[in-house]
């Protein structure tokens, strides 16, 4: 790995990042356009760690910011998402191989007074001349490697498939299966796809990685400190990549 370009890791919130920024060491607070970098030294080996705050605009611009100032060798997104499936429960670890804009969406023709029904909606991503569908893939060396930490992970299980990103919290049972039954979606968060994006552009290597916080279909609640186990899973990563793997 290239010795001088730092690993950058996102998460959105301060439970998402706090165990990042006490483990690193040398830690640096960088403010960019007010957003939050935080540069230090995991295994002697430079890393950044980014609040990106919430939502797909605020995780577009941060990744912008850091991809132009400190030129990554690799992004790692990570934090919280809610879960898609009944067979995915709290504490249960999405490695992202892919991601998807759930808000990005065609709705079918409906007269007046015959109201709006999501479920006919489709997700479709809009370009001049040519729309379609279309998911982001991670980068399949970073993808390998955080299956190979799945050892690593003791409260839940690892599962690895396709992440839906969009700025919305989903309380509908129907929605939620909807997403999974169709789209395969495993899990919905609010970040993940700007980063998938951005990176994309830039040619920078990118995975997800998301713990689920809560499961609406098995009324598991929300439980934002489960946010240290996607932390911990990222740091098994980075050692991999640091090693050379
Ligand atoms: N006010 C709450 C929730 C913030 S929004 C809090 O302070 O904890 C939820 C954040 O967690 C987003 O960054 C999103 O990426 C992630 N998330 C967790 N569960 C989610 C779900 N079920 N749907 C969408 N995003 C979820």
């Amino acid at each position: 790995m290239d010795k001088k370009r730092p690993i950058l890791v996102q998460g959105a919130m301060d439970v998402e990042i706090n165990y990042l920024k006490e483990t690193i060491i040398n830690l640096e607070e960088i403010e960019l356009f007010g957003y939050k970098f935080y540069k230090g030294l995991y295994n002697n080996y430079p890393i950044i760690i980014s609040k990106t705050n919430i939502g797909l605009i605020q995780a577009a611009v941060a990744t912008f910011i850091a991809i132009t100032n400190f030129n990554p060798v690799a992004v790692i997104n990570q934090g919280t998402a809610g879960a898609n499936s009944k067979d995915i429960h709290n504490h249960d670890i999405v490695i992202g191989d892919e991601c998807i804009n759930i808000n990005s969406y065609i709705t079918s023709h409906k007269e007046e007074t015959q109201g709006s029904n999501p479920l006919e909606w489709e997700l479709l991503t809009f370009k001049e001349g040519k729309d379609e569908f279309l998911t982001i893939k991670s980068d399949k060396r970073l993808c390998d490697i955080a299956t190979k930490c799945s050892e690593q992970h003791v409260n839940g299980k690892i599962v690895v498939g396709r992440i839906g990103s969009g700025d919305m919290w989903d309380n509908e049972i129907d929605r939620i299966k909807w997403f999974n039954e169709k789209y395969n979606i495993l899990c919905e968060d609010m970040e993940s796809i700007s980063a998938y994006t951005v990176c994309n552009k830039f040619n920078i290597p990118v995975i997800g990685i998301r713990v689920i916080s809560d499961n609406e279909l098995t009324k598991e609640q929300y439980e934002r400190t489960s946010a240290i186990e996607a932390q911990k899973y990222t740091l098994e990563i980075c050692k991999k990549l640091i090693e050379g793997e």
